[in-house]
């Protein structure tokens, strides 16, 4: 676990687990304020799960969650207002801490010093220059002035974004190309199907952000809080406006664990698991080899989803490790599907319509 001490009163980090709860106790942290949505990343747990461990700590916990690059006015009162309010010192979270310590830093505007700030901050490891002009500003945002012009801005830096970048290029080396995304890894998710099926370590489905961007590309850290299309402009975490001549959006598709009720606090554990989360896929591999007879139940929700066929390929390739171990007699699949087809072509795979028998559901 990551703690990064900003002054007596509090600390903030990256995304903690369930199991650090107890740890951060042990550290005299008196209180927790998680400032991520959930369902944010890949490889969350949710606040659920968090809030859970905190309680039987006995910690106050509470979720201000704040959109990555969308720290507004407003979110940094609200976080003086808590932070005033809770016991100390307090352990912020979001997803790398930048978020908490931005809001930490917008909430003090008014009270320290805007060089003890950036100070602070920079001691715990996190450079606030995007912030410094609201910061100086008592923590309101000032009008803004263009900082970078680029041909083209990407706004993105996923499967999507790169291979546009890339695919630019092949066209026209000379391009001006700016990727836009605050995150430091970048992942492979289909190889995540892979994973839950023991075929692929969860390691090799991840890089560094700065490894996969095409070369010649500018890749500009940071998140996109807001579009200024009146003039062809982006406004990133803080104040930073970024011009294009040409803009691509790419941002990916975000989870919705929450749509089903129970999910989040049971995910993870007790044999539920998901191939759509990076640290949840190696717990799929684990409870299929695990299983030796019972029922086994594959779920597949209505689209918008992230690959229409993973969840039939988590199921294919299960069913495949229990065929090779001798036991698929004894493990009765359902495969529970909330759209209308199996497949949007159904010419695509005739074959694999006949695994599946189809039986309505009341
Ligand atoms: C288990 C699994 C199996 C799959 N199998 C297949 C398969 O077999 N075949 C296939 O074709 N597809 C498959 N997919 C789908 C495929 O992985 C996705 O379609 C693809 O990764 C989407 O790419 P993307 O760039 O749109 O989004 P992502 O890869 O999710 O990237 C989005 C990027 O945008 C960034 N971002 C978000 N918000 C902001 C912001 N405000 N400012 C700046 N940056 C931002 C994020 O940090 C992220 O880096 C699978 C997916 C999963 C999960």
């Amino acid at each position: 676990m990551d703690i990064r001490t900003l002054n007596a009163d509090i600390a903030v980090g990256p995304q903690i687990t369930p199991a650090d709860v107890a740890a951060l106790a042990a550290a005299g942290y008196r209180a927790i304020l998680c400032n991520r949505p959930n369902g944010e990343g890949a490889d969350q747990p949710g606040f659920a799960e968090i809030a859970q461990a905190a309680q039987a700590c006995g910690l106050p916990v509470h979720h201000l969650p704040v959109e990555s690059g969308t720290v507004r006015d407003e979110d940094a009162q609200a976080f003086g207002v808590l932070l005033a309010s809770l016991p100390k010192p307090v352990f912020a979270y979001c997803r790398t801490g930048t978020r908490s310590a931005t809001l930490w830093a917008l909430s003090q505007a008014t009270k320290l010093p805007l060089p003890e700030i950036l100070q602070r901050a920079r001691s715990a490891g996190y450079d606030l220059q995007a912030v410094v002009r609201r910061v100086a500003n008592g923590g309101q945002t000032p009008g803004g002035a263009i900082d970078a012009t680029h041909d083209i801005v990407i706004v993105g830096g996923g499967a999507a974004g790169a291979a546009v970048a890339a695919s630019l290029l092949a066209r026209r080396r000379d391009l001006d190309i700016a990727i836009i995304d605050p995150a430091e890894v970048h992942y492979y998710q289909p190889g995540w199907t892979m994973v839950g099926a023991g075929v692929f370590k969860p390691e090799v489905t991840a890089r560094t952000m700065a490894s996969v961007l095409p070369r010649g590309v500018r890749w500009l850290k940071g998140a996109v809080a807001a579009f200024e299309s009146e003039r062809d402009a982006v406004v990133l975490d803080g104040c930073r406006v970024v011009r294009y001549r040409q803009l691509v959006v790419c941002p990916g598709l975000k989870l919705d664990w929450q749509a089903i009720p129970g999910l989040p606090e049971t995910l993870g554990r007790h044999g539920v698991t998901s191939n759509y989360r990076y640290d949840l896929a190696p717990y799929t591999w684990e409870l299929v080899q695990r299983l030796r007879g019972g029922k086994a139940v594959f779920t597949q929700p209505p689209m918008p989803i992230k690959c229409a066929g993973a969840p039939q390929k988590a199921m294919y390739l299960s069913a495949d490790h229990w065929r090779r171990q001798g036991v698929l007699d004894q493990v009765d699949i359902d495969f529970c599907n909330a759209g209308a087809v199996l497949f949007g072509v159904a010419d695509y795979v005739p074959a694999l319509m006949e695994y599946i028998a189809p039986t309505a559901c009341t």
